[in-house]
């Protein structure tokens, strides 16, 4: 085996990605690793593992092109919003455009044929690979055995021999093999991804059912405290704790309508793009009634945006009466 041959793997940082990258580097190839970033998942997990495995990782922003894949995915979402078939397409093409421009001779992925419904079927890994603009560039070495050979496996670039045939949603003989491998330091094989949270999922739905045009930053604020729709239309995000207030005014936009009630603990409350004296009205009982005051108490709340600040009285609500709203 050359030591020449370089292999670019797609990598998550979960245990099938570094499998992967190990049984390649095992046989003697250059391995470099590729993680992507957008709202619903960054690089933290990949660059864990990418140290663990000592192997160099590369990280690309891939927001903008992931935005057309929230509306119109021509594979369809999972059980969230995970347009997971498009989503791969997307990062083998990315990667692809990488290997052609830096000279590496294959791409590789730790996909594991059937091991999960919809995107690693048969078929959906036949579909991802030819949507990668390269299919017989794209090698899964730990299902390689019961694929049909690869361009690298057929040029003896690597050896089919020492690839591996897993198959199916048991976890037992990665296992084995991150054991083999000494790899003791591994995330666990959910999360990674707030596409297939149900509860962000939601949300992002209700989002896009409203608007058309998305910015990060709506993205970035399905993230934090609780949501409500007012029967007008605009949005309110409530925060629950002090790190998500925090955490909302760190998201705070021109335009926006920030809401506190004076002299009681409560929460922040975020009008994003502002909204009009009904709203403003809303959005002020949902300050009061997720505030410690009690309901029926008379309290005030401050209304500060792109206008001139605002003193609202109002009577604190039950939560109960507003619950409707809640997205
Ligand atoms: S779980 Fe998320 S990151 Fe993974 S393929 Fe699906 S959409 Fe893409």
């Amino acid at each position: 085996m050359s030591s020449k041959i370089r292999g670019l793997g797609v990598f998550s940082g979960g245990l099938d990605s570094m499998l992967a990258a190990r049984v390649l580097s095992d046989q003697g190839v250059e391995v470099e690793l590729l993680t992507f970033v957008t709202p619903f998942f960054g690089p933290e997990r990949a660059r864990k593992s990418a140290a663990v495995l000592g192997l160099p990782l590369r990280v690309v922003e891939i927001t903008d092109r992931y935005f057309p894949l929230l509306f119109t995915p021509r594979y369809g979402f999972g059980k969230g919003h995970n347009p997971c078939i498009d989503c791969h397409i997307l990062m083998l093409r990315e990667a692809a455009a990488v290997m052609q421009a830096e000279g590496f001779h294959f791409l590789f992925t730790g996909e594991v044929l059937g091991q999960r419904p919809m995107s690693q079927n048969r078929q959906a890994l036949e579909l991802v690979a030819k949507g990668s603009g390269v299919p017989d560039l794209v090698l899964r070495p730990l299902s390689a055995k019961l694929l049909p050979p690869t361009l690298p496996e057929r040029e003896g670039w690597v050896d089919r021999e020492r690839l591996l045939n897993l198959s199916g949603r048991g976890r037992k003989r990665q296992m084995e093999l991150a054991e083999r491998y000494g790899l003791r330091d591994y995330p666990s094989p959910a999360g990674g991804c707030l596409l297939t949270d149900p509860g962000y999922a939601a949300r992002l739905k209700e989002l896009l059912a409203h608007q058309t045009q998305v910015a990060r930053e709506d993205l970035e604020l399905l993230k934090w405290g609780r949501h409500f729709r007012l029967p007008g239309g605009p949005k309110v995000v409530v925060g629950r704790t002090r790190r998500e207030n925090e955490a909302l005014a760190g998201l705070l936009r021109p335009g926006d309508l920030v809401l506190r009630v004076l002299g009681v603990p409560g929460p922040l409350v975020l009008i994003p793009g502002g909204g009009d004296e009904e709203a403003l009205l809303q959005a002020a009982r949902l300050a009061a009634a997720y505030s410690d005051a009690r309901p029926g108490t008379t309290v005030t709340v401050l209304a500060e945006g792109p206008d001139r600040p605002r003193r609202l009285t109002l009577l604190t609500p039950e939560k109960a009466e507003l619950a409707s709203w809640m997205v």
